[in-house]
């Protein structure tokens, strides 16, 4: 017998041969089961990130096997180990190459807050330099947390409204980093 799950219906009506559910939600699943992640990888965190790819914790699992080393084609930045302040405008600028949506996960302590070091040439978060989505903490993270901030996003992906994006409060979010 097929252990493989089916992914759940989102809210919607439901009745003999027929399934009704908003637009939103349809793009919503869509896009939480294809997330293509771009892997930010300067240190440790990012060997942790090559064991989640393998196949015993199978990142394909989630529809996310397909990384894009291209900004373009990537739909969630990964930000994977220390990033020096000299590193910071190579990130942004990646970031900024990334079409929307595009959501971005800081994996592991010096990704989320500098982590151990605490030092004149290290940024303290990237979140300083672009808006983060979700934070994996660890150091490094196992291959359980990674999958588990991937979760969680899809969690947010899944119910971010199809105009978010075109938002006021999403244009200021981008302002306060000086984005257009
Ligand atoms: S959080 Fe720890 S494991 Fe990850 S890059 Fe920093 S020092 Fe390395």
């Amino acid at each position: 017998m097929s252990d493989i799950k089916i992914v759940e219906a989102p809210p919607g009506i439901e009745g003999s041969g027929f399934f009704a559910t908003s637009f939103d939600k349809v793009i919503g699943l869509a896009r939480a089961n294809s997330l293509w992640p771009l892997p930010f990888a300067t240190s440790c965190c990012g060997i942790e990130f090559m064991a989640t790819m393998g196949n015993h914790y199978d990142i394909s699992r989630f529809g996310s096997e397909r990384p894009s080393f291209s900004p373009r084609q990537a739909d969630m930045l990964l930000v994977m180990g220390t990033i020096a302040k000299k590193m910071g405008p190579v990130l942004r600028q990646v970031y900024i190459q990334m079409a929307e949506p595009r959501w971005v996960i800081a994996v592991g302590a010096c990704a989320t807050s500098g982590g151990i070091f605490d030092t004149y040439s290290v940024l303290q978060g990237i979140d300083e330099i672009i808006p983060v989505d979700v934070y994996v903490p660890g150091c490094p993270p196992r291959p359980e947390a990674y999958l588990d901030g991937l979760l969680k996003l899809q969690d947010l992906v899944k119910n971010e409204p199809l105009r978010r994006r075109h938002s006021p409060e999403y244009k200021e979010l981008l302002n306060k980093y000086g984005i257009q």
